[in-house]
């Protein structure tokens, strides 16, 4: 017999560890290359949607693990991974977008999500325009017969009015236009993105529900991950092939950190709702305050709409809107005099953040309130449960 190298006995090892074994966490499957018993195996036609392992890049155990839970999370009943938020976003459109059609976003749309209307999706003839979230009027007379996706987001970025869900989602109904949701804030437990409201109108919910797992499920600010669900057979298809064009992979050790944290979402949700409202309701009453926005203050853009869909949960966001006067140099210095509060985006994570926004280049209808009101800048945050302690801080130290 030939005596095998060191390598070739580590490599072809015959020790498998017996069955039995059980434990608390989903054990983490990492492959590239996926072994096949047999050519016979090889030969096998897959599975158009089912789970087939073929090759490390569409999944493992653990990812489909992953997805299927993250499916129960949002209500849905397919669900794929993507690298981040934004593919998510950028899957959805190229899944259901061909040159001459047109795609409508709400005016408060992720910036990203704008980037590439303006960019990715022009170039390929796909043209886009922007609707206002709280006008279903003005929306309505924008859907054409080339209006072939609506995205929806609940809430919109930054200045976080809540849109008319129920108005804008019955109008797509109507038309039979495809919506997708941009569900990143409500993360499947703020409401249910396939039946927004079932006391007022059963079964009206969205197409597609795409959240960053970047920001709750993930939970710890330390991996980029996206997720795209559906209750709808024929769409996960769509998905799943463009999802292969395009060669989406997810790492598995970011796989099982979101598995880590997913037990633990709706408790970091309420806590950090917790907090967040603390601060916001303390922040209103600044005198350099104009307005704070956030959808469960009373005086907040679409507050009656975040009623109608999501009369509990606040989420982890504000922001405030600065009386003119406090110009950009004064806005800095306050976020700059903050102790507790990184500096920085994403949210959700286990620090807070603080970020002063220039609002007049990431809109193109125009702001839901006048410059009499408030100046243009704003500062958006995420709430912690650190962060209520901080708000005391906040009042010594901040100089605008
Ligand atoms: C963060 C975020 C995204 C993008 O997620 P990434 O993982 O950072 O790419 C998309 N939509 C919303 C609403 C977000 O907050």
């Amino acid at each position: 017999m030939t005596r095998r190298g060191p390598s070739t006995d580590q490599i072809h090892h015959p020790f498998r560890a017996p069955d039995g074994w059980d434990a608390v966490p989903v054990p983490v499957a990492k492959a590239s290359t996926v072994l096949f018993k047999n050519t016979a195996e090889l030969h096998r036609p897959r599975a158009r949607d089912g789970i087939s392992y073929r090759y490390g890049l569409p999944g493992t155990p653990t990812t489909y693990t992953l997805a299927a839970r993250i499916a129960t999370l949002e209500h849905a009943s397919h669900c794929v991974l993507t690298p981040s938020g934004v593919s998510a976003i950028t899957l959805v459109s190229l899944s259901f977008l061909k040159p001459g059609d047109e795609v409508l976003l709400p005016d408060n749309v992720y910036g990203q999500n704008r980037h590439l209307a303006n960019g990715l999706l022009a170039r390929l003839g796909i043209t886009h325009r922007f609707y206002d979230p709280l006008d279903v009027p003005a929306f309505e007379a924008m859907l054409s017969a080339r209006t072939k996706l609506v995205w929806l987001e609940a809430t919109g970025s930054i200045t976080l009015e809540f849109p008319d869900l129920i108005g804008l989602l019955q109008a797509c109904r109507a038309r039979g236009v495809l919506t997708a949701l941009d569900n990143t804030w409500g993360a499947g437990l703020a409401f249910n993105a396939f039946e927004v409201a079932p006391a007022v109108a059963p079964g009206l919910g969205a197409d597609i529900s795409m959240q960053a797992l970047t920001k709750f499920p993930s939970g710890g600010a330390d991996l980029l991950m996206g997720a795209v669900c559906t209750r709808d057979v024929a769409l996960h298809r769509e998905l799943v092939a463009t999802h292969e064009y395009l060669g989406y992979g997810v790492g598995q050790n970011d796989v099982e950190a979101v598995l880590r944290g997913l037990p633990s979402i709706a408790l970091r949700y309420r806590a950090q709702d917790a907090a967040a409202r603390e601060l916001a309701q303390w922040m209103a009453a600044r005198p350099e305050v104009a307005r704070v926005l956030y959808p469960a203050l009373p005086d907040s853009p679409g507050h009656v709409h975040w009623r109608a869909v999501s009369p509990e949960a606040g989420g982890c966001l504000f922001s405030a809107v600065f009386r003119p006067g406090f110009d950009a140099r004064r806005v800095d210095a306050f976020v700059d005099a903050l102790t507790c509060f990184g500096i920085g985006y994403s949210w959700a994570g286990p620090m807070s953040l603080a970020v002063p926004y220039d609002l007049s280049r990431s809109r193109s209808l125009g702001l839901p309130w006048t410059a009499e009101e408030g100046a243009r800048w704003c500062v958006s945050r995420s709430g912690s449960r650190r962060s209520r302690t901080c708000a005391r801080t906040w009042r010594r130290r901040s100089t605008c």
